[in-house]
């Protein structure tokens, strides 16, 4: 187990960095663009870019900006005007990137997702290829869900989950995820709440110090960001949550001085494409399955369905589920080689089927 401080000083060689910034970071109360925040932000970015940090950021504030100069003052629960107004304050934000960029003589390129994109084999590499294709060219990529057409089916759930997904997508050294609090806090016999420096594992007790506040604004908590980081340390990404409101504190964190929260990442090897499966696909399903079945898939084997105990939800073939042990736990992840109707009578009968793989090893990833 390596120490916080061993982990504060890896962040010091990190190359390759994903920045995401909040709503809450980059627009005022009413939504309107903080200008002097962005510009603060953009001259870090720009100083780590310069001394060959390569660097993406992930940016939120485009609904924000829009509501600001749609002149509406709370945020509205219907989809239509979200997109409208997310199709306004994107280009609005973008409009002032490209100004404090260029003042500091950098490029940026704007790219904009939804979780189908991601989701998509194809489209997934693609979106992979012109990431890495834009870094290679010395271009900051910014980074937005493609809220203007972006509908619950596909949506992330909110940027910090989109900022990991990019993290692992282009083989980020580290996530810096920066909001108006300074990391996790706990707690004191004082009454107070003091900073936790750093996480192991985001477990039961660390999510029950949580008290998440929501405004009209911005969609995400500390619970999504730790949840986010979470996923990003499962791909061995060093995560800190940070205080995106103060002064030079991405450099303070590169430096690997004691700044946020930060996540320990795990030493998983994962091929790219079992990544993409437990990771990029939604959980459609769950499967709980027998002691026999446990061992079997953590000795290298396929899942078959005799050693399903449960099967829930519906889910069609080649859809994502989530496996389960007999005590409960997550065992790990796979694509399924039938739709949940399928899988319930091969389960039921007795014919050959039942010895057929239902989760091929190959489309297997233990958690
Ligand atoms: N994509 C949203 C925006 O730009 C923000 C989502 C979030 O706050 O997580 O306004």
């Amino acid at each position: 187990m390596k120490t916080d401080h061993q982990y504060r000083k890896i962040l010091c060689n990190a190359k390759r960095i994903v920045v995401k910034a909040g709503s809450k970071v980059l627009v005022q109360r009413t939504g309107r663009p903080d200008r002097t925040r962005m510009q603060k932000l953009v001259a870090e970015l720009t100083q780590l870019h310069k001394t060959g940090v390569e660097t993406a950021l992930v940016s939120s504030g485009a609904v924000g900006a829009g509501l600001d100069a749609l002149q509406r003052r709370t945020r509205p629960s219907d989809i239509a005007d979200l997109q409208m107004a997310a199709s306004i304050g994107q280009h609005r934000l973008m409009g002032i990137y490209g100004d404090l960029f260029s003042k500091n003589k950098c490029t940026i390129g704007q790219v904009l997702l939804t979780h189908d994109v991601l989701k998509d084999r194809e489209r997934h590499l693609n979106a992979r290829n012109t990431l890495l294709h834009l870094i290679a060219n010395r271009i900051i990529p910014v980074i937005n869900e493609n809220d203007t057409i972006s509908t619950e089916e596909i949506k992330f759930g909110d940027n910090d989950v989109l900022a990991a997904l990019v993290a692992i997508l282009i083989d980020a050294d580290a996530l810096i995820l920066l909001s108006t609090t300074d990391g996790l806090r706990e707690p004191t016999a004082n009454g107070r709440t003091r900073r936790v420096s750093c996480i192991d594992e985001v477990d039961d007790s660390i999510l029950a110090m949580i008290e998440d506040k929501h405004d009209g604004l911005s969609t995400g908590g500390m619970t999504s960001k730790l949840q986010s980081a979470e996923l990003a340390a499962h791909n061995g990404i060093p995560v800190v949550i940070a205080n995106g409101r103060k002064d030079e504190v991405l450099a303070r964190i590169l430096s690997g001085r004691d700044e946020g929260t930060l996540l320990f990442p795990k030493d998983k090897q994962i091929s790219k494409r079992k990544r993409w499966i437990a990771f990029f696909n939604r959980v459609e399903g769950k499967i709980t399955i027998d002691k026999g079945a446990e061992k079997a898939l953590l000795t290298g084997n396929s899942l078959l369905p005799v050693g399903i105990l449960k099967q829930e939800g519906n889910f069609k073939l080649g859809a994502m589920v989530e496996i389960i042990s007999q005590d409960g736990h997550t065992v790990g992840r796979g694509l399924v080689e039938a739709d949940s109707q399928e899988l319930a009578s091969r389960n039921s009968s007795n014919a050959p089927a039942k010895e057929q793989p239902i989760i091929h090893y190959d489309n297997l990833v233990l958690l």
